[in-house]
């Protein structure tokens, strides 16, 4: 083991540029590399399904930070690099290009990647995924108006993708396996929201629909149901979900099922051994309970957190959750975790208009806001969540009641 005082970063994305920004802005004064599986630069990953994928930002204007950034900084990138080993005993870890590195100090930004479908013809071309800006060019090669493209999974990334390509003149179906979209994360009221707005937008919404198959030849030509309908496609994109990278931390021994554990300082089980991100399952006091998020949010909160303690100056990771998703003219903005919830408040109208707020309690206790259109609702809300308000149910209902008064 070398004393050599140096930070290795494992993943270069949302949490892994943060945690090497963080540690440079709260004094650290050794080496800190950056090692990323990706051929670019860290980068935003939510415009990926919204402005980039209609074309409308640069590569250049994705980047989290500038290209000259990261030397000014100190901090040595490796592009087109994967992990492939650590060894924590001695605190070395090997690249796919056989480079071994001794480490200090260790933080696992390993992230998530995309599940796979499984159903026969899924390997053939012109069936694409959304995580990383090369899958993007992907789909962009098979984009063309009145084209026609089968979106398989109505969650955020499918229904996002839906509202891109619906831009881009591109005929659109979004089949969901459940009875209704976004059923993991909204309230009813909010998934018939998006599937009203999707369906006057042009997409159709299939509900409750199971593939048998995709057929084709050369490259993808129809997506066939269990019910033997048949929807032609030129394109499928596939966005059912996504599974967190930890095959490297249970190579390391920790604990990882649904996340790599790790506990309010961004710590693992290992000394010096910390994890960030959407790779991370972890604590979170203010709804006492366990969890693992994808979110910008949490992956550059949780950066700070773990960059904090590696710089002596610990400070426990107690975040409200935040997250967005924009679809066509609308905002969706989220505040705290909706799960458990008993009632649902809506204040405006979700069934007619496109400017809403759904109210998330349990026994009284508010929860969560999803706030559509609702900027100053939505600001409001986070703030008094995290405050630990209690809210009227009534009075939240009723949209001549001024907002802040509904709470106390
Ligand atoms: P990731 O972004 O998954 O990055 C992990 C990185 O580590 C990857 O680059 C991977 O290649 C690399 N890596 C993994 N293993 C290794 C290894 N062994 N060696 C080297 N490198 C490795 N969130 C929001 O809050 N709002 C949104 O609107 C939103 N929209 C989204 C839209 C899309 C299309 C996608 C895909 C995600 C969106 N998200 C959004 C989620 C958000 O992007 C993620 O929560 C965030 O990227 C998590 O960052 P991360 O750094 O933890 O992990």
């Amino acid at each position: 083991m070398s004393n050599r005082q140096h930070c290795i970063i494992v993943g270069g994305s949302h949490a892994g540029a943060q945690a090497a920004v963080s540690l440079r802005q709260e004094g650290w004064n050794g080496a800190i590399t950056l090692i990323s599986a990706e051929p670019i630069l860290p980068y935003h990953r939510p415009p990926l399904s919204k402005a980039f994928l209609c074309g409308g930002k640069s590569d250049d204007e994705l980047l989290i930070r500038p290209a000259d950034f990261y030397a000014k900084q100190g901090i040595e990138v490796r592009l087109n690099t994967r992990v492939a080993r650590v060894d924590a005993a001695s605190r070395t870890l090997t690249c796919d290009d056989g480079t071994q590195l001794a480490y200090s100090h260790l933080i696992l930004a390993t992230g998530a990647d995309v599940r796979r479908l499984s159903v026969p013809g899924s390997e053939l071309p012109g069936v694409c995924y959304l995580r990383g800006r090369d899958d993007v060019l992907a789909i962009r090669r098979h984009l063309k108006p009145g084209g026609r493209a089968v979106i398989v999974g109505g969650g955020y990334i499918g229904l996002e993708t839906a509202a891109s390509l619906r831009k881009q003149g591109m005929q659109v179906v979004v089949l969901e396996a459940q009875s209704r979209v976004l059923q993991r994360v909204t309230a009813a009221e909010v998934s018939d929201f998006y599937t009203r707005v999707h369906r006057e937008e042009g997409v159709e919404v299939m509900l409750e629909a199971a593939i048998d198959h995709i057929a084709g030849g050369e490259a993808v030509e129809a997506v066939v149901l269990s019910d033997g309908r048949t929807l032609p496609a030129d394109l499928v994109v596939v966005g059912i979900g996504v599974l967190p990278n930890v095959e490297l931390a249970r190579q390391m021994g920790l604990e990882a099922d649904n996340g790599i554990r790790v506990d309010e300082h961004a710590r693992t089980a290992l000394d010096d051994v910390y994890a960030v991100g959407d790779c991370t399952f972890h604590y979170n006091p203010i709804y006492a309970t366990w969890l693992r998020l994808e979110s910008v949010q949490n992956a550059t909160d949780q950066a700070r957190t773990a960059a904090l303690a590696i710089c002596g100056k610990a400070a426990p990771y107690k975040t409200l959750p935040w997250f967005w998703s924009d679809q066509y003219d609308l905002k969706l903005q989220i505040a705290g975790l909706s799960t458990g919830y008993d009632q649902v408040v809506i204040r405006g109208d979700s069934r007619h208009g496109r400017s809403f707020s759904a109210f998330y309690l349990r026994e009284g206790r508010l929860l969560a806001v999803d706030a559509v259109n609702r900027p100053k609702e939505f600001t409001f809300t986070k703030r008094f969540l995290a405050e630990g308000r209690s809210a009227d149910a009534q009075r939240l209902a009723d949209e001549s009641v001024d907002f802040q008064a509904c709470f106390s």
